[in-house]
């Protein structure tokens, strides 16, 4: 039925009069100039933590907030960088309780299985994906937790097995707002639990945004107190 109405751009609501057949890909949901304003994010970009970052220097020097304080992950990649329509989105999907824009944004993670190093992990030993978890009432408050439908879009579509409520929060809310990345990580502390041992495996943890990456560091902390090899953080936008 889809394909008999007219549609509308998802971002700025301008009629679509063709669109891609494929609805993992921007232009199925995106007018032309929506779709132009998509940045994928591209070098340079720090190797650990994919902050983007201005000089064109040498590409394996990580950014000063890693080289003062490296990150627990192994390392971190996103799509996209989280601006212009892609930010509004995120936001649509995250606030809007748009939850089938999860097909969409999911382009963002599996453009990072194209990156060399996470190819290279994919292969050399066995790889999960594990969603960043929300806390109980935030969860309940926008009806699913856009990292799982993230994650259970990338599995679907790259065949990796998804472990589902590996990781959960506790309850409480916590505000994050207005906190740099050493506040948001002691505000964290001990809130996030793996639930299962994870033996001799890596992990593709999975999160909507990255911008501190505390929540990413504290779900990494748990996943190897259970036993993960490795884990590498991928995102479908940057901060
Ligand atoms: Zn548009
Ligand atoms: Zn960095």
């Amino acid at each position: 039925m889809e394909w008999l109405l007219p549609q509308r751009c998802r971002c700025c609501e301008a009629w679509l009069p063709e669109r891609s057949r494929n609805p993992h890909q921007p232009k199925h949901w995106l007018c032309n100039a929506c779709a132009g304003e998509l940045e994928p994010l591209q070098p340079p970009f720090c190797p650990r933590c994919a902050e983007p970052l201005q000089s064109h220097g040498p590409s394996h020097l990580p950014c000063g907030n890693c080289l003062a304080s490296p990150p627990a992950y192994d390392f971190a990649l996103a799509g996209y960088r989280a601006s212009g329509s892609w930010r509004d989105l995120i936001h649509q999907f995250k606030y809007g309780r748009q939850r089938n824009l999860a097909r969409l944004l999911s382009d963002g993670l599996i453009r990072c299985l194209e990156d060399p190093r996470l190819r290279a992990l994919t292969q050399d030993r066995p790889c999960s994906i594990v969603a960043c978890p929300l806390s109980p009432i935030r969860q309940w408050q926008r009806g699913f937790n856009q990292s799982h439908e993230l994650a259970l879009q990338l599995s679907l579509r790259s065949g990796l097995p998804f472990l589902r409520g590996a990781l959960r929060r506790r309850h409480g809310l916590v505000n994050q707002v207005g906190l740099n990345r050493q506040q948001r990580k002691t505000n964290l502390r001990g809130k996030i639990k793996c639930t299962q041992r994870i033996e001799n495996k890596s992990i593709i943890l999975v999160d909507d945004v990255l911008t501190t990456g505390a929540t990413a560091e504290a779900c990494t902390e748990a996943l190897l107190q259970a036993g993960a090899q490795k884990v590498v953080v991928i995102c479908a936008a940057r901060g």
